[in-house]
């Protein structure tokens, strides 16, 4: 069988591996829209978090296989249609990850200062679109809207000390931004309460210990919410318990030892929901974010409704202040073009009926952030992926995919891309790119220096 998936993130790389390890025959194409392989862990995951970049390796294995082939530089939907591609092959998978913007949908969030955390962790991941978005950082305190693992990586490179982001990949224009930032103390805001916070205990830590910067967490906010964790499942517990001792920390006492008199800091602040973001008085940037508090509606089990008063500009948010990101994650999947999954059989929201007999009839499959929407880990990706590699690989030992009938591949899709004067760039290339950047970041002491013009890596492969 000639199978394809559309889009390198995880989600693709696993689901072709998941195919290739458990069919000894099936061949396997992967498009993907940037000449360079990876989705987010190259572009999403934090540069000082290097360690989760390691998935790579595997990913690089599967794109060797004999019986995979990688082809950069291709947008499904425009270069190529899904249509195109399902004529070409036995069966299609959707993997191209949810990239459409979030919107807040309140007065004045398109002012400047203001960016979507896609934006600002594309500007310092060097994500082509992303590599002019030149963040103001001239003001003094940032409010990060989100209690994520998103947020607090964008708190976190908000406010690292330099010598410690020169180590990692974080591209050299942001680096000489932030080098420039006036930046010292960071909000991150979130609708809901202490016990709903969504990141996770390893980055929380990470941020308590931040060297040179002091949590700042308002004891009164955890009041009584050690019994109400008593019963709760380890991991919230655990969560819970840390920001409750934090909170109770005095300066100087052992946590907080070396951050005691640091010159910056950060904080969380609960309950509170965006309502606009102030303009200054010449209407043409952000000077604050007016929040009002929320509360949990019992009757109904939701956030938001209960909303009891305007707070305009609260937490002691100085009239300087930039709103600096929005950090969920879109949310949001784009249909690529006329036979994207806007088919409800496989509407991403709707999960796992993607894999109903009507889909498979269609030889459409969708995996990862596509399917789900923007949450959950690579680990999430990884099972996600391989549950619809599986679903492949039944219809294929069903019957379901008919592949009586042959079909050309990428030999077809060559053709059609010739014509559109688009040129794929292979994996090797990629290998060409990616040695480029390690020699680059070696002459600065860095792991690589990203290229961020695709038509710079384009002119290194000879394009
Ligand atoms: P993506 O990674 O987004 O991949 C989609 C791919 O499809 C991209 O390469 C994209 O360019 C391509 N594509 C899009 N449109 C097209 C098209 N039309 N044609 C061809 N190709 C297309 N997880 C962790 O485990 N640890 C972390 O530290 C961590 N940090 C994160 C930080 C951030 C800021 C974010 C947003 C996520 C983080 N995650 C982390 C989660 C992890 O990145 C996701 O679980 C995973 O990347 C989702 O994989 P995916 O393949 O579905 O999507």
């Amino acid at each position: 069988p000639r199978l394809c998936v559309v889009g390198s993130g995880p989600a693709g790389f696993y689901t072709a591996q998941h195919i290739l390890k458990h069919h000894g025959a099936a061949r396997i194409d992967i498009y993907e829209k940037l000449p360079v392989p990876f989705g987010l862990v190259r572009f999403g995951v934090a540069p000082d978090h290097p360690e989760v970049k390691n998935v790579i390796n595997s990913f690089t294995q599967t794109a060797r296989s004999e019986r995979c082939a990688y082809y950069g530089n291709v947008t499904v939907g425009r270069d190529v249609t899904v249509a195109e591609l399902r004529q070409a092959y036995h069966a299609v998978v959707l993997s191209y990850g949810a990239e459409d913007n979030r919107v807040l949908g309140i007065p004045g969030e398109n002012l400047s200062g203001v960016y979507s955390a896609r934006a600002f962790v594309g500007w310092y991941n060097g994500l082509p679109e992303n590599r002019d978005l030149k963040p103001d950082l001239s003001c003094e305190t940032a409010l990060i809207l989100g209690h994520g693992n998103v947020a607090l990586d964008v708190a976190r490179i908000l406010l690292s000390p330099l010598h410690l982001l020169r180590q990692t990949d974080i591209t050299e224009g942001s680096l000489a931004a932030l080098a420039c930032s006036k930046v010292k103390r960071v909000w991150l805001v979130g609708r809901r309460g202490p016990l709903q916070v969504a990141f996770t205990i390893k980055e929380l830590r990470e941020m308590i210990n931040l060297p040179g910067t002091r949590p700042v967490l308002n004891p009164v906010d955890f009041t009584g919410l050690e019994n109400a964790v008593r019963d709760a499942p380890r991991p919230r517990k655990r969560l819970t318990e840390l920001m409750i001792k934090t909170a109770l920390e005095k300066p100087g006492e052992k946590a907080v030892k070396v951050q005691a008199g640091a010159p910056r800091e950060w904080g969380l602040k609960f309950q509170r929901s965006p309502q606009a973001v102030l303009p200054t008085a010449d209407g043409r940037r952000a000077r604050g974010v007016r929040l009002a508090l929320t509360r949990l509606e019992v009757r109904t089990g939701s956030w938001g409704a209960g909303m009891e008063q305007d707070v305009p500009q609260p937490l002691g948010i100085s009239p300087k202040t930039a709103g600096c990101s929005t950090a969920g994650w879109g949310g949001r999947w784009q249909a690529l073009g006329e036979a994207g999954p806007t088919d409800k059989s496989i509407s991403p929201s709707k999960g796992s009926d993607f894999h109903t007999a009507a889909a498979a009839e269609r030889c459409l499959y969708c995996s990862g952030w596509v399917k789900r929407g923007p949450t959950g880990v690579i680990i999430t990706t990884m099972n996600d992926s391989f549950d619809t590699a599986q679903s492949v690989l039944e219809d294929l030992q069903a019957g379901v995919l008919d592949v009586a009938t042959s079909r050309e591949g990428f030999g077809a899709v060559e053709s059609i891309l010739h014509s559109r004067g688009v040129r794929p760039v292979s994996f090797s290339d990629w290998e060409k790119i990616d040695a480029a950047e390690v020699a680059r970041g070696k002459a600065a002491g860095k792991p690589r220096e990203k290229i961020v013009d695709p038509q710079e890596m384009l002119r290194l492969i000879s394009h």
